[in-house]
């Protein structure tokens, strides 16, 4: 790190230690040439890329929303919350992963997707509904098809 006094480029570290929120390593550094002390401050560069929406906005990665979308979509469902949370953070480890900086909406929707079909298939049907409504109908008559005949009507 470049002294900001003296422009030298070595220094030691005096001190070293977290912020209060976790966040950050805050460090006392002294010049090796000047002595004089100054700090700075490490953190973890975002690790979640920015969602690319279908009208080509960018927003950021919201895990708030996908557990609200997963969880409407498992109401009145044998899926308990806390399956709801794992099934979000297994996707988000899965987008981090892919260590991209942006993504497709439709990335997240069918890594949920996938997910939920092997949790709850009507809860899949429900979510589906929604990430394929727009994109193409007849894979979701396909899919409610294969559905019905499978619980032959669980749901009356
Ligand atoms: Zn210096």
């Amino acid at each position: 790190m470049r002294c900001p006094y003296c422009g030298h480029l070595e220094d030691r570290v005096v001190d070293s230690r977290e912020t209060q929120d976790g966040q950050a390593t805050r460090r006392r550094r002294a010049c090796l040439s000047c002595e004089r002390r100054f700090t700075t401050y490490e953190r973890i560069e975002d690790v979640l890329p920015q969602v690319v929406k279908k009208d080509g906005r960018r927003e950021a990665f919201d895990r708030a929303k996908i557990v609200e979308g997963v969880a409407t979509a498992c109401q009145k469902r044998p899926v308990s919350a806390e399956q709801v949370e794992a099934l979000v953070s297994a996707v988000e480890r899965q987008v981090q992963e892919l260590g991209e900086r942006e993504i497709r909406t439709t990335v997240i929707g069918e890594a949920v997707m996938q997910r939920l079909r092997t949790l709850d298939e009507v809860a899949y049907v429900r979510f589906a509904s929604v990430y394929r409504a727009f994109r193409d109908v007849g894979e979701f008559m396909t899919e409610l098809a294969g559905l019905a005949r499978k619980d032959g009507g669980e749901e009356r």
